[in-house]
């Protein structure tokens, strides 16, 4: 059972202090399974006709970021943190009322978490290692600053791993589970939730993610036995779920959400899950007391998990029907079976304006529409979109062709009207839509007819170069020693860059003043690093905010935000930009105007080494971006590896010798169908190739790649054909080298510092990894750099880190 995890991977948990504990509130531990005679089911109220599956949680200003930063750094008490929960929940109720919930049918779920879903599953059962047990509060569970030392770790404690949800930006706390974990309930999160709820008149409906997917995305605790998987201990989660949902059912509680997104996840062993989701939710629905329970299942198909789930008694089921594939046959099933269906239609995960007319035709034609056992609802939480399309400006964003999380929920409220009443009731609105969809289609930046042409005429020649020892030759020129050493890009973002950048966007400082302080900053990030003796150099990346942001800001076809965040993680937020039009550089003709070149021009005219020119690969840029779905995304990747091919021949025009072009989404956007992972690597490779192989043979092209395991995808990073690529590695220990094959011929630079915390490695650690690196000895080219850029870092870190890296390297030289 050990292949029973979720195949994605991880980014480096962010580390902070521990806030200082407070006073805690009266202990609530709840008593081993109370003896219930008969059977109860909370059944007065049937499954709304309109609902949401989850919907965006930091505030529409960040208020929650903003609260929990402050606690963390000990500027906010407990009860102000509490407060401005207690405050964005609130204003969530009234948006989605507004929008067209209704507040008394369990049509809001709640969905507010103060860090993450699974972390809540966390603190309900004090689900902590025997390694963290210093988290647990006097009582022996999880209070709110317990909670946070998992999730970010402490002076002593290090933070539970993050990993990727699924296919998405969004990335959750892993759980760790051993045979031995002691699984202690404590509802005091849910009852905080269910008081702010009572307190604004909504009866919301508990959301928890599943027991299936809690435990089929926990991992071993460390020191388990080789055989032990967390899914062993299912029946005994089953029992604790079981519990929760009787306390749930003693509070009134009508109706409950369980998430198992896990169901939708290719496995190796499917029909084993299957067998487990049947026993598992036969085991829910017999409960003695409890609410009716609605199952949902976003980001995919459920496949065998389908029939499985429908004979076990739970009342509802939402099914994904924007990224499932469900069959005429599958659909029937669930009206046969007498299960509410709850049809996610409105799509949870891009920003697009629904086609509400299209919409309501299928939720038509689905088995038990006409009867009333079918809902309306979003395909998957509204957590992966940003609040409310009304903060924006529409003179920057094509308001017409888009909907936030308000503008879905009333799209799900009026299809939910229209299905009820049918579609003469809300012709009105739907020709509205009609209006505003047309008019998008039809908005010229969406149809450049010479950038179409050019990615229509390229060629197999296009995505090609010789051979890398015919480049290798012609690189030689170079000059590098062995083991060259070089950093990933960035170095740190001092408050100062951020301030004067935020200066120039306000206006406060002229764009000449920036522009002067930047080449400035510049050319100290290039002296430090001649005082370093680094052999390839860079400028810093002082003047971007965000990797693909500013990317997106210098090519036509992309919309950015002002209010468009959504979480990735924690209180980390990100803009993704809004890919809608077709892409080329801004500025006159088709190729518009370098935006790159000046800053790495202005570097390498200071210094004798090479420096390397810096670019988002064409992957990233779609990965962290909402993507228009009105084509092949083949085509829309083609379009904007055209963007960078036309910028890297600048760079190389302006006597750039190596250009990187970082792609650490790479892994990331792999589909978790495997039948689908062929043709997505084929794109998403070419994409990289058609934006890099324009080059002449002695230009060196990196690429990077960070944030995930990428053994799985080595073959599809060789097919890059890049000439040297860095990947993180220093927190595995090199591990990856492994399974590098022989035929892999790109230079190769595993990291040797691990970024993503403040430790600064030592000289002899970092020979230690370059020792193991060439041990594998199947590297022909071997780089030293660390794990990623080195925004994220101050000077003191970077300046030390790196002097023990120039060092280690030195001495790694002087032994071969
Ligand atoms: N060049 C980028 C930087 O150094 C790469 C960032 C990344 O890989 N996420 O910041
Ligand atoms: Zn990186």
């Amino acid at each position: 059972m050990r292949h029973l995890s979720f195949p994605q991977s991880t980014p480096g948990a962010s580390r902070g202090s521990r806030p200082h504990r407070r006073g805690r509130q009266g202990p609530l531990i709840l008593p081993v399974l109370s003896p219930v005679k008969e059977k109860i089911i909370m059944s007065n109220t049937a499954f709304p006709a309109a609902t949401i599956v989850g919907y965006p949680r930091v505030g529409r200003f960040r208020e929650l970021k903003k609260a929990q930063e402050a606690f963390w750094k000990g500027k906010a008490t407990l009860q102000e943190l509490q407060d401005t929960a207690a405050d964005v929940q609130r204003t969530y109720f009234e948006r989605v009322t507004a929008a067209g919930l209704k507040a008394d049918n369990y049509s809001i779920p709640a969905t507010f978490s103060y860090y993450d879903q699974v972390l809540d599953v966390v603190r309900l059962f004090t689900l902590v290692p025997e390694r963290l047990a210093e988290a647990k509060d006097a009582r022996g569970l999880l209070d709110l600053p317990g909670y946070f030392a998992l999730a970010r770790g402490t002076e002593t404690l290090p933070p539970l791993e993050m990993t990727k949800w699924f296919d998405t930006n969004y990335h959750y706390l892993v759980p760790e589970i051993g045979a031995g974990t002691e699984i202690k309930l404590n509802l005091e999160a849910i009852d905080e939730q269910l008081e702010v709820a009572k307190q604004a008149g909504v009866k919301v409906r508990p959301q928890i993610v599943g027991p299936l997917t809690l435990l089929l995305g926990a991992k071993a605790e460390q020191g388990s036995a080789e055989d032990f998987s967390p899914v062993d201990r299912l029946d005994e989660f089953v029992a604790a779920y079981a519990q929760v949902l009787e306390q749930l059912a003693e509070r009134g509680v009508e109706w409950v959400q369980l998430d198992e997104p896990g169901l939708t996840v290719d496995r190796a062993d499917n029909a084993k899950v299957a067998e487990l989701a049947e026993r598992t939710y036969r085991a829910l629905a017999a409960a003695e007391k409890r609410p009716q329970i609605l199952v949902t299942s976003p980001y995919g198909s459920l496949r065998e998990n389908l029939p499985a789930l429908l004979g076990t008694g739970i009342e509802a089921l939402h099914l994904d029907l924007v990224h499932g594939v469900y069959s005429k046959a599958e659909l029937e099933s669930v009206s046969a079976a007498g299960v509410h269906l709850v049809a996610g239609v409105v799509n949870g995960r891009n920003v697009w304006r629904a086609d509400v007319r299209a919409a309501l035709k299928t939720l038509e034609a689905l088995p038990g529409a006409s009867e009333g056992a079918v809902s309306v609802a979003s395909s998957t939480s509204l957590q992966h979109v940003p609040h409310d399309l009304a903060l924006e400006d529409p003179a920057e964003v094509p308001v017409d062709g888009l909907a936030f999380a308000d503008q879905k929920v009333a799209e799900i409220a009026l299809l939910a009207r229209g299905l009820a009443e049918g579609e003469a009731a809300v012709e009105p609105e739907l020709k509205a839509a009609d209006e505003a969809l047309a008019r998008f289609a039809a908005d010229p930046r969406k149809h450049n007819d010479e950038i179409r042409a050019r990615a229509a005429a390229v060629t197999a020649e296009d995505f090609d170069r010789p051979t890398i020892d015919v480049r290798r030759a012609a690189q030689a020129d170079l000059n590098l020693p062995k083991l060259p050493t070089t950093t990933i890009g960035s170095f740190p973002q001092t408050a100062e860059i951020r301030r004067r950048r935020a200066e120039a966007r306000a206006g406060k400082i002229s764009a000449e003043e920036l522009n002067g302080f930047l080449r400035d900053e510049i050319a100290s990030v290039i002296k430090l690093q001649e005082e370093l003796g680094l052999d390839v150099l860079v400028h810093g990346e002082a003047e971007r905010n965000d990797m693909v942001q500013y990317f997106a800001e210098n090519f036509d076809g992309f919309a950015t935000t002002r209010h468009g965040w959504v979480q990735s993680y924690g209180s980390r937020c990100t803009r993704p930009s809004i890919l809608f039009g077709d892409v080329k550089r801004h500025g006159e003709g088709l190729r518009g105007e370098a935006f790159t070149v000046p800053w790495s021009s202005h570097a390498q005219s200071l210094s004798d080494k090479p420096v390397k020119g810096m670019l988002t690969g064409p992957v990233t840029i779609l990965a962290w971006s909402f993507v228009r779905d009105d084509q092949p995304r083949r085509e829309t990747a083609n379009q904007v590896a055209l963007a960078l091919a036309d910028e890297i021949a600048d760079l190389e025009e302006a006597g750039i010798r190596i250009i990187q072009v970082d792609e650490p989404a790479l892994r990331e956007l792999l589909p978790l169908r495997r039948d689908e992972q062929p043709q997505y690597l084929d794109w998403s490779v070419n994409s990289f190739r058609l934006a890099t192989s324009g080059v002449k043979d002695s230009t060196q092209i990196h690429t990077h790649l960070c944030y995930s395991e990428f053994n799985e995808i080595i073959d599809s990073i060789n097919a890059l054909n890049a000439d040297v690529t860095s990947i993180e590695a220093a927190r595995s220990h090199m591990e990856l080298l492994a399974d590098i094959p022989e035929t892999f011929v790109s230079g190769l630079g595993p990291g040797v510092w691990d970024i993503h915390s403040p430790r600064v490695p030592s000289q002899e650690e970092i020979e230690s990894l370059l020792k193991a690196a060439i041990g594998y000895g199947t590297i022909a080219d071997l780089w030293v750099n660390p794990d990623c850029g080195l925004k994220t870092r101050d000077y003191e870190e970077t300046k030390q880190s790196l002097r023990h890296l120039v060092d280690a390297t030195k001495a790694i030289r002087a032994s071969l």
